[in-house]
């Protein structure tokens, strides 16, 4: 690589939201940006998560200098357990950053040899081979920052994640004027959140979701609130927490990872209540339903957050019923539509009023729409752009909105994950591939390669067919029937009519090889399981697990 020249490595998050991860390489180091997860689609039987491929990165581990994180949600710090155990460096990131991933280190008990390096908005610092600058953004979590690479072929900015939030609640706003000034001296390259890329208009400020739920608590001065959001929204909790004393409830926090943050974010002086506002689950029979508010996790349908168990009746200390009214205070994240729909259902089972997002302004994106998408662009003005974070129509959208604002196609790259890129001072270009595959996480069964995957989508699908017989091999006969166990089939006439077919089809096949010669078991369960999958698959489209045990006996 050319002394002049900066290289990038796209490891996750182009293609998809989740497992945001890339590489920054120059004078042969890297630093790394963000470590992130995702989580997977209902047809990933089994699976709990989903990381970036590390091994490109591992194999370079020597070169590997620190990683910095952006901001503290999931999908950009969730993987960082599973990369710490090969790649020990320094982590750079906000406090409160730092301080939810290092709360998940140590539930992973892998934080104690690491070294955290907190840093603050607008700090430069010297990292690995570039000088780094941390950059305040609005975001749906606090303190989040983009990043400003000094290399040798110019300044690259990382946008992180972000949105122009004009009024923020900690009144902390993404540095405009900063960025403008990067954008006068010249950014060779802008990598930037494309999420929203699709959205025309400005992404609501988070500040108007606070006068939704100041009206819908207003209106129900009588009623238990309860509201449900991520629990590292911290300014969501905020704004609940304003509007709940502001007509003198008390507090209840329900949910580990709720009761976590808020701890958290009030040591960092992020999230302000008094410890006198705030009441144990356990005594909240003592109050009034007009009297407290419950703020709450499981905003996304998961199965074993608060709100779930709320939903089903199951949560200690509390039932919600007609006294209740549920807010959901959040947007489904694609793919859990439909855990969220069931979550919303059973709530309605047990007479409580439910309100979400579809019919009350009780949410807001933290991503930039693209009026702020264009702003980002004008005031950085880049030579260079990569669109990133996003599905990939969101990334194709952002590459237009770039073209659009004047950027010639061949200095803008739609890349996926895998792909690198270089830039120096004359443009940019692909450079290579790395394996960038989807790395399957089984909380029990450790980790998953495609394989399994596959056959437990063609166990749900088609179910498993064991057939199982005894030849003999001396008088070339079947001596035990060939006979065929079924898990997963229905038990009506059309299945058992298929069955018999295959019946009588591995029956024939056995015979003829049996007449034929003499093979031994392992040939004749493959005979066997062949004649089943041919018939089954070319007459009937069906491809069940097969398993076969004939026996010579
Ligand atoms: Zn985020
Ligand atoms: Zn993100």
């Amino acid at each position: 690589m050319a002394k002049d020249t900066v290289r990038v490595t796209f490891l996750g998050g182009l293609g998809e939201i989740g497992r945001n991860c890339c590489a920054i390489e120059q004078d042969g180091r890297i630093v790394v940006v963000d470590a992130g997860l995702m989580f997977p689609e209902p047809t990933m039987y089994g699976v709990d998560l989903i990381l970036p491929d590390f091994r490109w990165l591992i194999e370079r581990r020597d070169r590997v200098d620190a990683i910095v994180l952006t901001h503290g949600h999931e999908d950009h710090t969730g993987a960082l357990r599973y990369l710490v155990k090969d790649i020990n460096v320094p982590i750079y990131g906000s406090a409160l950053t730092l301080g939810f991933a290092r709360h998940r280190l140590t539930e992973a008990k892998v934080a104690k040899d690491l070294t955290f390096i907190e840093v603050s908005d607008g700090e430069k610092r010297k990292i690995g081979p570039f000088d780094v600058e941390f950059i305040p953004v609005t975001h749906s979590v606090p303190s989040a920052m983009a990043l400003a690479f000094r290399t040798n072929a110019g300044i690259v900015v990382h946008s992180g994640d972000f949105k122009l939030d004009l009024t923020p609640i900690d009144g902390r706003r993404t540095d405009i004027s900063r960025l403008a000034a990067l954008g006068d001296e010249g950014v060779a390259l802008l990598l930037a959140d494309s999420t929203n890329a699709e959205e025309p208009g400005f992404t609501a400020s988070e500040r108007s979701v606070g006068g939704a739920l100041r009206r819908l608590f207003l209106e129900r001065p009588e009623r238990r609130m309860v509201v449900a959001c991520f629990a590292s929204h911290i300014h969501r909790v905020q704004q609940i927490i304003n509007v709940a004393l502001e007509q003198h409830r008390k507090i209840v926090l329900m949910g580990r990872s709720m009761e976590a943050n808020v701890k958290l974010a009030r040591k960092l002086n992020l999230l302000h209540v008094d410890a006198a506002d705030l009441i144990d689950i356990e005594n909240i029979d003592r109050y009034a339903p007009g009297e407290v508010c419950v703020i709450c996790t499981g905003s996304q349908g998961e199965p074993l957050a608060a709100l779930s168990k709320l939903s089903r009746g199951d949560a200690r200390f509390l039932k919600v019923g007609a006294d209740d009214t549920v807010i959901l205070s959040s947007h489904p994240i694609p793919g859990n539509e439909w855990t969220v729909g069931r979550v919303i259902d059973d709530l309605h089972r047990a007479a409580a009023e439910v309100i979400h997002s579809g019919h009350e302004p009780v949410h807001a994106s933290g991503h930039a729409r693209q009026g702020e998408l264009r702003t980002f662009h004008q005031l950085l003005r880049p030579r260079n752009f990569v669109p990133v974070h996003g599905e990939y129509r969101h990334m194709v959208h952002h590459a237009e909105l770039a073209h659009s604002m004047g950027l010639s196609p061949k200095h803008v790259l739609i890349c996926e994950d895998g792909d690198q890129i270089e830039v120096n001072k004359t443009g940019i270009k692909r450079a290579g591939q790395v394996p960038a595959g989807f790395h399957y996480i089984d909380g029990s069964a450790g980790d998953l390669d495609e394989r399994p995957l596959e056959e437990r989508r063609m166990l749900a699908e088609f179910g498993v067919l064991q057939i199982s017989a005894g030849v003999d091999k001396d008088h070339a006969k079947i001596i035990q029937p060939v006979r065929l166990t079924a898990r997963g089939w229905f038990e009506g006439e059309q299945d058992r009519t298929v069955l018999d077919a295959v019946t009588n089809e591995v029956r024939a096949a056995l015979e003829v090889a049996l007449r034929e010669g003499a093979p031994d078991e392992d040939a004749l369960n493959k005979i066997a399981q062949r004649a089943a999958g041919r018939l089954l698959g070319q007459k009937y489209r069906r491809q069940p697990i097969l398993l076969a045990a004939v026996v010579v006996l």
